[in-house]
């Protein structure tokens, strides 16, 4: 294993001096506070700017609508978009995974156009698998399809479809043989969410991100938009869901976070640095600088230990620690700085501009979305020190296609 630091050649370094200047041209204040206000992870005025160079999914090749990018160069544009603002890059992160998908196992004819359209960032996609009676166990999809012909109908409800508001395709989890045991019951559809039967309600969550119930009534899809075969479904996700679990994959190299939940920890990296500075100002009862407190060293100290942690610890265990990192870390935060730490975003006073009030509301759905601590610590128990299997509910879903 090579533990060396990547030296960059002149063409990325130029690369990545283009790439920091064109961010910085397209990242406007505007996005921010639209992102603030919508919650959507998403805006379309970055999306385009970046696809329209390539640069959405700049690994992809030109043809298919990316740059060609190297995994260097790959590496340096995601390092330049967590510079700016990663939470706008949300819908990104969630169309690739189906997306490799659709590339898979779609007709080309049908999946090119559509992969085009995402590249240019004028088309997203939103993962539609949980559903009202539970989100651990989603091989238990009720959501109905019935193949008539070349048409699909279907029927049912997604619950916590985020970003079902700004997408054009949901990854649909449905149901396709009711008898059938679970996972062999099931079919992936790309269901254009421009489909007549289809509603879609708000959920606002207490972080801010906007997330949504999706209803479907007597949708009609074409057959052509199924992805893989009818009841293969279960095979059709192992890769999207591995790949949001971050179990099984390759490194890239190295050029890629160590922990699933680096992207989480960011968040509490910023408060952080914003706690320290706010300490080089701000005095306690007797006027002595906070910065020079045994206590407020101690706490940051703390922190800071917890967040490497958090950033770096691999596989299913990343996934935990940095969501129990972020949210024991924020709420000493809180506690660090006292009611100032409750001042939101643009409210005069705030840290960081509200950074400690987001952080802790953020942290809370950290330990729910993508599945749940709990899942994942019964993942851990079982395959990495070798406990029986659990008899719950959930318990196969984050392990799809991975045999002990
Ligand atoms: C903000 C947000 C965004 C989301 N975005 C999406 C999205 O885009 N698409 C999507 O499909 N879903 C999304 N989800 C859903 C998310 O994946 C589920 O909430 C999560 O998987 C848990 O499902 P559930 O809430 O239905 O809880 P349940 O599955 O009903 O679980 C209830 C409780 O039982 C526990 N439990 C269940 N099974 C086990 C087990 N095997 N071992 C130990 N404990 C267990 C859980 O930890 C939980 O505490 C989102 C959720 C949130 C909050």
């Amino acid at each position: 294993m090579d533990f060396g630091l990547v030296e960059l050649s002149a063409e990325d370094r130029a690369l990545q001096s283009e790439i920091r200047a064109f961010l910085a041209e397209i990242f406007t204040p505007d996005v921010f506070q639209h992102e603030h206000e919508t919650g959507s992870g998403f805006n379309p005025k970055v999306y385009e700017a970046l696809g329209a160079r390539g640069w959405l999914y700049p690994e992809l090749p030109v043809e298919q609508g990316g740059a060609g990018f190297t995994p260097v160069q790959k590496r340096i544009m995601e390092l330049e978009l967590i510079r700016q603002d990663a939470r706008v890059m949300m819908m990104q992160g969630t169309s690739s995974l189906p997306m490799a998908a659709v590339r898979k196992y779609m007709d080309p004819a049908v999946a090119d156009p559509i992969l085009k359209e995402c590249a240019a960032g004028r088309a997203v996609m939103c993962l539609g698998y949980s559903e009202p009676d539970g989100g651990s166990d989603i091989a238990n999809a009720k959501v109905r399809a019935v193949q008539d012909g070349d048409m699909w109908t279907i029927n049912g409800s997604k619950m916590w479809t985020t970003g079902a508001h700004i997408s054009t395709y949901t990854f649909l989890i449905t149901r396709t043989d009711p008898e059938a045991p679970k996972h062999k019951g099931i079919t992936m559809i790309l269901v254009p969410l421009k489909s007549e039967g289809v509603t879609i309600q708000a959920i606002r969550t207490f972080s801010g991100e906007r997330t949504n119930i999706v209803y479907y009534e007597d949708v009609q899809v074409h057959d052509s938009m199924r992805v893989g075969g009818v009841n293969n479904g279960w095979t059709v996700l192992h890769g999207p869901l591995d790949e949001e679990h971050s179990i099984g994959l390759d490194m890239n190299g190295g050029l890629t976070d160590v922990s699933v939940g680096t992207g989480m920890c960011r968040v509490l990296g910023a408060s952080m640095n914003e706690v320290a500075s706010w300490a080089h100002k701000a005095t306690g009862s007797k006027g002595q600088l906070l910065a020079d407190d045994i206590r407020v060293r101690e706490s940051l100290g703390a922190a800071m230990v917890d967040y490497e942690a958090g950033i770096s610890t691999p596989g299913p265990m990343g996934r935990v620690k940095a969501s129990d990192v972020l949210v024991k870390n924020a709420a000493a935060l809180q506690d660090l700085v006292g009611t100032v730490g409750l001042l939101p975003m643009n409210t005069e006073g705030s840290i960081g501009n509200g950074d400690i009030e987001y952080a802790h509301r953020f942290a809370q759905g950290t330990a729910t979305y993508g599945g749940t601590v709990e899942v994942f610590r019964t993942i851990i128990a079982q395959h990495v020190l070798g406990l029986p299997k659990a008899q719950l509910p959930g318990a196969k879903v984050f392990l799809a296609g991975k045999k002990k």
